[in-house]
């Protein structure tokens, strides 16, 4: 097909490398913020006081009760926190469930969000927002949400244990690779998607041996870069669908179900997605046929889940999960039958 596209950049500054964290101030000085509000989980609370002190006159508080997917009621307290202490921005320090904090605040007050990243899941570079309330997640895409500066410093990222390194780096993995058979896919987005996976599943190994390498941090941390910009800048298809569908009917983890199912949806839209298996064939070392066994080899090799069974799947759900992807269409490179997903899941089993 001739090449034919619209691609629309993100507005976002990135500021990368070891010890840049000490920039932070600076960063905030640029957008013009005088007394901003430090967010993150309880887990990371040294981090944020750490951060926040960093900061000096420019912090206004610590607010440490992030949790995952963004439960409305802590995002409405962060909010409050927000305008009780005058905060005219926030600073979100930890993984996807402290930037989506940060972003639920923006989504409610306006007020520009600087996420300083600490795993790879790579929220900070989309306008993707979510909040939970009452067993329900909505989510919705808002540029307000965008975080206007990105400070990524892996020695940050340290710390993050080997089994979140690996399970968060696949998630990563599963934008990009989603993002190479996007409609709305560019030459650009398709060359960050390659590098960025290249780049993140050459470094996991090493921080599997060694999680205080800093080289293999840093490698990973790039590849979690541009896997998070292919996300804010596409559309997601079948892998999300099913993940999300997964996620919310069975309570599955979020990223260990992105790397189960992720190499059963590559052998499956493959036929359909030449150019896409080629290019993460390039970024896996093999041919565009073996892309999905690769990309399965690497993940068992480096620790990950494997089946659905092994992350509590009830085998009975299956037809459940088939019901539901089928129920709400969207874009997808091959065809999705109730034969072909139910082989798929069945697989993935
Ligand atoms: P997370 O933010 O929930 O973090 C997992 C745990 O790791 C937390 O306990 C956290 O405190 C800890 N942690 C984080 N960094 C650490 C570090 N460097 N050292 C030690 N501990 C550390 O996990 P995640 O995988 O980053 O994010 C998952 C969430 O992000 C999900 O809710 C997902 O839906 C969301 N997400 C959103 C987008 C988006 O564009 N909106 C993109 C990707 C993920």
């Amino acid at each position: 097909m001739t090449l034919s596209f619209v691609h629309d950049a993100l507005p976002m500054r990135v500021v990368f490398g070891p010890g840049r964290l000490a920039e932070l101030g600076d960063e905030v000085e640029r957008l013009g913020l005088r007394r901003v509000l430090v967010l993150g989980t309880p887990e990371q609370e040294a981090t944020l006081r750490a951060t926040a002190d960093g900061l000096g006159g420019r912090a206004a508080g610590v607010f440490a009760q992030a949790r995952q997917h963004v439960p409305a009621a802590i995002a409405a307290a962060a909010a409050d926190r927000a305008r009780e202490l005058g905060a005219d921005g926030c600073v979100a320090v930890g993984g996807g469930s402290s930037v989506g904090l940060g972003k639920a605040v923006a989504l409610r007050h306006g007020l520009p969000v600087v996420a300083v990243p600490t795993t790879y899941a790579g929220s900070e570079m989309t306008p993707i927002w979510g909040l939970t309330e009452d067993g329900e997640k909505r989510t919705g895409r808002d540029r307000a949400v965008l975080p206007r500066t990105v400070v990524y410093d892996p020695e940050l990222t340290l710390t993050l244990p080997a089994g979140l390194s690996v399970t968060s780096g696949l998630n990563a993995v599963a934008h990009a690779v989603e993002g190479l058979w996007a409609p709305d896919g560019t030459p650009i987005t398709a060359l960050m998607a390659e590098e960025g996976v290249r780049s993140l599943l050459a470094a996991l190994p090493t921080i599997v041996d060694r999680p205080g390498d800093l080289d293999a941090r840093a490698g990973a941390l790039q590849g979690a870069w541009l896997c998070g910009a292919v996300l804010g800048a596409t559309t997601m298809s079948l892998h999300h669908k099913l993940c999300h569908v997964l996620g919310g009917s069975f309570d599955l983890p979020h990223a260990e179900t992105h790397a189960v199912v992720l190499p059963h949806v590559v052998a499956h839209n493959g036929p359909s997605a030449p150019a896409a298996v080629a290019a993460l064939g390039r970024a896996l070392g093999v041919g565009p046929d073996t892309a999905a066994k690769a990309l399965a080899d690497r993940a068992r090799d480096l620790g990950a889940p494997t089946s659905l069974a092994a992350l509590g799947m009830p085998r009975d759900g299956l037809p459940r999960v088939v019901d539901a992807v089928l129920a709400q269409p969207y874009a997808n490179p091959a065809p999705v039958t109730r034969e072909s997903l139910t082989a798929l899941l069945e697989a993935a089993y």
